[in-house]
């Protein structure tokens, strides 16, 4: 059996083809236009994760695919092929913010790891937003202050219309002016990560975003 490879976001991306593919049949278009969106949505999903095997591609290949019950029943046979967000452990935790001493995982008894980009949790009392997520095949994690009042707006990471707030996250980098400070970067953020990771497509915002507040 193939292992599980197709990440989340890679994943809602494959959905937002399909949705498009079942939009379009819906729309009294020309059966030629109508089979040049499936064409190119079809190329979008066998290119959607990079490097695959040839046996990968063929699961993702939807070229033969007609009606949009076909187009359904091979997105949930997806599921099987799902990647989960890797398990955290409290010692992962603590190593990745040595300074909040009490801070501890959220129960993750009821989140479905396979929908999960990046693990992300919202501490209210301190107003804080931790995030974690597997750079490089290296976990990582920031932790962010935030403003309490979600508005309606872009979110940064996953570019969908969410309420969202502004989060802000201490750089590792010195203030060119006053190296007693550090450098902060500020986003607007989907308040509720759940939500975001339903809605993300891809991880070039967040990578950059990461990358750029780790960078020392
Ligand atoms: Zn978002």
């Amino acid at each position: 059996m193939t292992e599980r490879f197709i990440k989340n976001e890679q994943f809602n991306y494959i959905c937002k083809q399909v949705a498009f593919i079942k939009d379009s049949t819906k729309q009294h278009i020309p059966p030629g236009v109508l089979a040049t969106v499936y064409d190119v949505s079809n190329e979008k999903i066998m290119n959607c994760v990079p490097d695959m095997s040839a046996e990968q591609k063929g699961i993702l290949d939807f070229s033969r695919l007609k009606t949009v019950e076909e187009y359904d029943l091979a997105i949930k046979k997806l599921d099987a092929y799902r990647m989960p967000f890797p398990t955290v452990t409290e010692q992962q935790l603590k190593k990745l913010f040595p300074k909040s001493k009490k801070l501890k995982l959220p129960d993750l008894s009821s989140v479905d790891l396979k929908c999960v980009t990046y693990l992300s949790w919202n501490d209210s009392r301190s107003n804080k937003k931790y995030l974690l997520y597997e750079l490089d095949m290296q976990l990582v994690g920031i932790e962010c202050s935030f403003s309490p009042s979600p508005r309606k707006n872009t979110c940064s990471i996953c570019k969908c219309q969410s309420e969202v707030t502004y989060f802000t996250t201490k750089t590792k980098e010195r203030h060119q002016n006053n190296p007693d400070y550090f450098r902060s970067i500020g986003n607007l953020i989907c308040a509720d990560s759940h939500e975001c990771n339903k809605n993300i497509t891809g991880v070039a915002y967040l990578e950059t975003l990461l990358r750029d507040s780790l960078r020392k």
